[in-house]
């Protein structure tokens, strides 16, 4: 039996995990902390299936820049990680280019057409089918100066195969009674879906893929070796190594360090995302509503309304700010009729993001064996099974559905 290591048990290295499983493949999964926080633990909650257009600051005017000096705005970056940030924004920059713009677009769009099927089988072998609500999402906008300025991107995401359709007032009354009546456009997007509780997905796959027999190895992974042996190796701090036949780096926002230690280049941030979950607010919305001028969302998951947002450059290491969090829950307030604010969860997780919103999924070019699956940016819940899917065809030698190209790490 073919050997895997997996590097990250967040859910997309679990995903690439169960997808291994059924084409025969004995997975171990390495991870620092299996039960410790991660991205994937404090996200939104989304199956964003319609979300196929990239970042793009251009075209937005001055908005970036009012964003950028407000200190609790959308978009934040830390003076002192403005210098390591720059390759990653001036590559961000290209994204807007027409020809860049649509591909990207159509790539995002193929991952995403199939991410709810993908997720939804997952979630049946697990026994978790009950957590997805396919209940659709809400983009309400206050102005139509707001809703205007989005329309093309509109008219993309339906050319692209996105169903949507404009909500009048009386009937987002009726679908969200306790939004407060100050929206003069809405859009439907009928084919959202979200969960109970993202934590609670990432630990029933862990119990799963433990089940179909993975290995659990506790380690930081210092560098992948492909040195003096046939069979690929990850090194771990304190000089263990775990051999295979075949290597995974799906290590979340961390992984470029890991790429780069065979060679590989991708561009690689941490997009840090805040939010605050209120218990007593879990039922005041009946799917995820997005905000669309102030950039934040509330999603009702069953531990509680999550309302969240914040694009912060600020690396992996520097402490959180939640005021973000605070700032977030400030805006709620004012769009949420009867928000019970009582036990709020503040937190903070690090969206692994690349500057063309597209993951890399795919072999490294140094070496076959080695394979990508990160930077997922804010698609990895919506994105994790296709993920799995896509490295289990490319393991297992089958023909991926989908042209990969895109998503290589050689474009960078
Ligand atoms: C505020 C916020 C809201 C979001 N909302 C949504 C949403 O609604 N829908 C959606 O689809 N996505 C959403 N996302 C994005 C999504 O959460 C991430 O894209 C996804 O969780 C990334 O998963 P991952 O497995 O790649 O990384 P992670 O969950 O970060 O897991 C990476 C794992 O790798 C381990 N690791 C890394 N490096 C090493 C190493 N060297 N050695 C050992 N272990 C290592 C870490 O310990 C960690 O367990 C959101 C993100 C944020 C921050």
């Amino acid at each position: 039996m073919a050997e895997l290591i997996i590097v990250g048990a967040g859910v997309v290295g679990l995903s690439c995990a169960w997808s291994a499983q059924r084409r025969g493949f004995q997975v171990t999964l390495v991870d620092r902390d299996f039960e410790g926080d991660r991205a994937s633990h404090g996200n939104a909650g989304a199956i964003a299936v319609s979300e196929c257009a990239p970042l793009n600051l251009s075209g937005l005017g001055l908005r970036p820049l009012r964003w950028l000096l407000d200190p609790l705005g959308p978009l934040a970056v830390r003076a002192s990680h403005a210098p390591k940030l720059l390759p990653w924004f001036l590559a961000l920059r290209k994204v807007a280019e027409p020809a860049n713009y649509l591909r990207i677009a159509n790539a995002l769009a193929a991952l995403n057409k199939r991410s709810l099927r993908d997720f939804e089988a997952v979630l049946a072998d697990t026994g978790m089918g009950g957590d997805l609500h396919k209940r659709g999402a809400l983009t309400v906008y206050e102005t139509s100066q707001a809703f205007s300025g989005d329309a093309e991107e509109w008219r993309l995401k339906r050319a692209l195969g996105v169903r949507w359709r404009s909500v009048d007032a009386a009937e987002l009354q009726a679908l969200e009674p306790n939004l407060a009546p100050v929206f003069q456009h809405s859009v439907m997007l009928e084919d959202w879906a979200h969960i109970d509780d993202p934590q609670r997905i990432v630990m029933g796959l862990r119990e799963r893929v433990r089940a179909l027999g993975a290995q659990f190895v506790t380690g930081s992974a210092t560098s992948l070796n492909l040195g003096n042996a046939s069979k690929p190796a990850v090194d771990l701090e304190g000089g263990q190594s775990v051999v295979g036949d075949r290597v995974v780096v799906a290590g979340g926002a961390w992984s470029a360090r890991l790429a780069k230690t065979i060679g590989d280049r991708a561009l690689l941030e941490s997009e840090r995302g805040y939010n605050t979950t209120l218990p007593a607010s879990a039922s005041l919305l009946n799917r995820e509503v997005i905000f669309a001028e102030h950039k934040f969302v509330a999603t009702p998951l069953a531990i509680g309304l999550r309302i969240g947002g914040a694009a912060e450059f600020a690396g992996l290491e520097a402490a959180p700010n939640y005021r973000r969090s605070d700032a977030l829950l400030w805006l709620a307030r004012k769009y949420l009729l009867g928000l019970d604010e009582s036990n709020p969860t503040q937190w903070m997780g690090h969206r692994p993001a690349t500057p063309d919103s597209l993951p890399v999924i795919g072999a490294s070019p140094k070496n076959a064996s080695v394979l990508y699956a990160f930077g997922h940016g804010h698609l990895g819940l919506t994105q994790s099974a296709t993920t799995g899917e896509l490295i289990g065809n490319i393991l297992a030698n089958e023909k991926t559905p989908i042209d990969m190209s895109p998503y290589a790490i050689e474009r960078f």
